[in-house]
């Protein structure tokens, strides 16, 4: 946390402790920065305390360990850290990415596949499911009870990738926006970062999308150049600890556990760029029905303004995830200004967050990963077009 009104004019005179009395979102080292920084502030501090305001809802999850997790780390009484040592998760295998300190150790370009979640097999979902997929499914609470996992689990931390995916598309479809699923499933997915070294868990997709072949594309600059092109088979689940479960044996194929599934699979495929670049190139053979861009950062990232155009003009819906209320705004302003008109799926907050939340977050607004969706459909905008035309 910085104060607000840092680099203007004079230096900051110590650790920001003064917040703004209205909002409480930002802080200050003085009342001068405090009194410099109103002319810019005061534009947002009203909407700032109105997030601040519904921020509870954003701490809100059904686990036993979510007050650790969520106000907790918040607080600094609890540091991502202190959490994953006290779960003996603490820089092993996939989980190694969930702290500052696996983030530096391992360069984005190690092509290690970890495959484990190094837990015990009642707590994580290494073989498929024992039921059917419900049709009301808006939970992690539903998720946890239809894959039989206590919630004292942590697998959540990660599996907020593929369920991710999995709101998004029944998003699109509820909409109306792409058709039901059928037998196939082709998602883009822009500006893969850390899931990179997470890949296992999209393994999950297999129980998500049951009977489909889901081929999923991973398109971002963070992609290292040697693996551009590479292609990764998921034909299972992420392994549990236990040598004698079965999940280690070879007979233990996606969908054979249950005689209701046909066959799953996921295939992925690295592609190094922005999208706006390599889009001509990826869409040769196929075209994508969803377009999935997790943490996007749009108000961030100049070279965004390029790829939403892309979207704008390609029949393609699009859904992108933030890590807080205020991004998404921002994001929605950008996109607003470079379309010319509004979201077609607004702004909502997304059930299958990170059930844990970011440190040293810029706001004092509470940050998730993957906090909150909303959607662009150049599709739809055709048909809102032609609507008035009619
Ligand atoms: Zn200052
Ligand atoms: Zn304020
Ligand atoms: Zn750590
Ligand atoms: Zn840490
Ligand atoms: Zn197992």
């Amino acid at each position: 946390m910085e104060c607000a009104g840092k680099g203007r004019g004079s230096r900051c005179v110590g650790p920001p402790i003064r917040r703004c009395a209205h909002c409480a979102a930002v802080a200050y080292c003085s009342l001068s920065h405090q009194i410099s920084h109103w002319k810019d502030h005061k534009k947002e501090c009203e909407r700032l305390e109105e997030q601040m305001r519904r921020a509870d809802a954003l701490h809100d999850f059904p686990f036993t360990y979510s007050q650790d997790t969520t106000l907790k780390v918040c607080e600094k009484q609890e540091t991502r850290c202190s959490f994953l040592v006290k779960q003996g998760l603490h820089q092993e295998g996939m989980w190694k990415y969930e702290c500052h300190c696996g983030a530096s150790i391992t360069p984005f370009d190690s092509s290690r596949f970890d495959d484990s979640w190094n837990l015990p097999k009642d707590l994580c979902p290494c073989t498929g499911p024992k039921s059917p997929l419900s049709s009301r499914f808006n939970s992690w609470r539903d998720y946890y009870e239809w894959r039989c996992i206590p919630l004292h689990s942590p697998v959540a931390l990660l599996l907020h990738w593929p369920l991710t995916i999995f709101y998004a598309t029944q998003l699109a479809v509820r909409r109306g926006l792409i058709p039901e699923i059928g037998d196939q499933l082709h998602i883009h997915y822009l500006g893969p970062e850390k899931e990179l070294f997470q890949l296992a868990v999209f393994g999950e997709l297999c129980a998500l999308f049951p009977g489909v072949k889901v081929h999923m594309e991973l398109i971002g600059p963070a992609i290292p150049l040697h693996r551009d092109g590479e292609e990764i088979d998921l034909c299972g689940y992420a392994h549990c600890v236990e040598t004698s479960c079965e999940c280690k044996s070879s007979s233990e194929k996606v969908g054979l556990g249950s005689p209701n599934y046909r066959a799953s699979a996921v295939t992925l495929l690295l592609r190094k760029g922005l999208y706006h670049d390599c889009y001509s190139d990826i869409v040769k053979n196929s075209s994508p029905d969803i377009i999935v861009a997790p943490n996007a950062g749009i108000a961030a990232y100049s070279s965004w303004i390029q790829s939403i155009e892309l979207i704008e003009n390609i029949n393609v819906p699009a859904i992108f995830t933030d890590y807080c209320e205020e991004a998404v705004h921002l994001a929605a302003s950008c996109i607003s200004s470079i379309t010319g008109h509004s979201l077609t799926t607004p702004i909502q907050l997304n059930p299958f967050r990170q059930p844990m939340a970011v440190e040293d977050s810029v706001l004092f607004l509470p940050c998730y990963s993957n906090c909150f969706l909303f959607g662009i459909s150049g599709q739809s905008k055709v048909n809102k077009d032609l609507e008035t035309t009619i």
